[in-house]
């Protein structure tokens, strides 16, 4: 792939600093634009010599209009992600995800490839799993609204500026550095379990999710920036569902703790049954096609034993 310039906003954080550090390996030149609210400059601490970092707030039209200055494409991450947070503060989310974005988007005249971080928190409660990309949009939080507006402002920008829009649906991503949010369970269960206590699992546990590595997503945005007859929304997750039975259940096998068995409570209101991502669209356009498994990833993260608290 050529050289690219590439800003990346939200570059600090979870997804983004490992996105930052996979653009720089391959050789592209990196511009960085987080206020470090969520993020954090230590994530970037290996490569900060070879990118430029913005201090700055996507709020601001002024500083997102100089970050985006002379760049080929932005890949769109920064944004507030705490779903509970969003229906107590509706208007902080609408200032930072949908404000914020369309600054971001606006400011983007020049550039030949949009990437947005969207979310399955879109579908809502799906209505068939899994889950397609022309499934309907059923937004639940402000979060999950200010996701489909973010989508909206990208696809409309896309046709009067002429870039190419790329919105990826992220479903539960997971890895070194993650925050609570989307894949906390995973982090609560490995917590507990190494203090010797079992998981606690809300509900009867066959709830589903589908859990993706942050390295899979980090993928998937670089087939987005170099497949460039591709456009449109893709969802990006592993394609499998798994149960938080089973996920409890493997957490125990992989610490050696089966004697600890799961305790049940009360399922948490509001919480979605059953999340599947249906890749096939992203395996077939993209060439997308996620590598890790869950047990690996799993494996990754009770052996480095340094995740990210919130
Ligand atoms: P994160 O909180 O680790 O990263 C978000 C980054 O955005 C942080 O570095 C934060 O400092 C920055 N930021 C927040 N507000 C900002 C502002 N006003 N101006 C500039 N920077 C700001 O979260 P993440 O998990 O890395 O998520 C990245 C993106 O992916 C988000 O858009 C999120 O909605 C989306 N997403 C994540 C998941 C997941 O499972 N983690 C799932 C679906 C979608």
């Amino acid at each position: 792939m050529e050289t690219l310039r590439v800003l990346v906003t939200g570059g600090a954080g979870f997804i983004g600093s490992h996105l930052v550090k996979a653009l720089v390996k391959a050789g592209h030149q990196v511009r960085v634009l987080d206020n470090l609210s969520t993020g954090s400059i230590e994530n970037l601490a290996d490569v900060l010599d070879a990118i430029e970092f913005v201090r700055g707030d996507v709020r601001d039209y002024g500083a997102v209009e100089s970050a985006v200055r002379s760049v080929d494409a932005v890949v769109h991450l920064a944004a507030l992600i705490d779903v509970a947070e969003s229906v107590e503060k509706p208007d902080l989310y609408f200032d930072v995800n949908v404000r914020g974005t369309y600054n971001v988007v606006r400011a983007s005249k020049n550039v030949s490839t949009f990437v947005f971080a969207s979310s399955s928190a879109v579908y809502g409660e799906p209505i068939r799993v899994p889950i397609p990309e022309d499934h309907p949009l059923m937004p639940k939080s402000p979060y999950a609204a200010s996701k489909v507006s973010g989508e909206a402002f990208a696809q409309a920008f896309a046709n009067q500026y002429g870039f190419r829009p790329v919105i990826l649906r992220l479903f539960n991503v997971y890895g070194l550095k993650q925050s609570m949010f989307y894949a906390g369970v995973i982090i609560e269960f490995i917590r507990r379990v190494s203090r010797g206590e079992p998981p606690v699992i809300f509900g009867d546990g066959e709830q589903t999710r589908d859990f993706i590595h942050v390295s899979d997503v980090v993928e998937a945005v670089m087939l987005s920036l170099r497949n460039e007859g591709v456009r449109g929304v893709f969802n990006i997750g592993s394609g499998e569902g798994v149960t938080i039975n089973r996920l409890a259940n493997l957490i125990l096998k992989l610490m050696g703790r089966e004697d600890l068995k799961p305790i049940y409570a009360p399922p948490r209101p509001g919480d979605i049954r059953h999340s599947i991502a249906d890749i096939s669209r992203a395996q077939k356009e993209l060439g997308f096609k996620p590598k890790l498994g869950l047990e690996v990833g799993i494996k990754e993260l009770i052996r480095h034993n340094v995740i990210r608290v919130e």
